[in-house]
């Protein structure tokens, strides 16, 4: 009854603030084309396109085609997806001419600054990274 409550008061506001688990991420409508991109790569598994608010000179998406909400998620069946995404890093790296030297980053949780929940792989390059700024938001 709760639930029904809240769905209608949701409905009253114009579902403005709902957005159900099942409703195609932003990612999702960039692979079905009704949103923009700026596309790096793609396999029959994964997608790499460049961060609208790039927070590095180089800073690109590595997603899925299959959308697991967070890093948590994953499981079993999605083992040989998580290698290939990591290797798909690489790849993509050396294309980018920024193989030496890149920040791979996963953000899981809202609290961690996940704001897109289907998940993702950040990469980073292009400025001074240091084991002292790992974590430094939180510091
Ligand atoms: P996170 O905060 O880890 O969930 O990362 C989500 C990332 O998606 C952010 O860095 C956003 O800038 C990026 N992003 C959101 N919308 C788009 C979009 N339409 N095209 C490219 N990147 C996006």
């Amino acid at each position: 009854m709760l639930g029904f409550i809240l769905y209608c008061a949701a409905l009253a506001l114009g579902g403005k603030f709902v957005t159900a688990n099942n409703d195609p991420s932003i990612f999702e409508r960039i692979m079905a084309g009704e949103i923009p991109s700026e596309m790096i790569y793609e396999d029959d598994q994964a997608i790499v396109i460049k961060d609208i608010n790039p927070q590095a000179p180089t800073h690109v998406l590595i997603i899925p085609r299959v959308k697991i909400p967070k890093l948590v998620d994953a499981n079993d069946t999605h083992q040989a997806l998580l290698g290939h995404l990591l290797l798909v890093a690489g790849k993509v790296a050396g294309l980018l001419g920024c193989a030496d030297a890149f920040r791979l980053v996963i953000n899981n949780g809202a609290a961690a600054g996940q704001t897109v929940f289907h998940l993702h792989l950040h990469i980073l390059a292009g400025k001074g990274f240091s084991e002292a700024g790992l974590a430094s938001p939180f510091n």
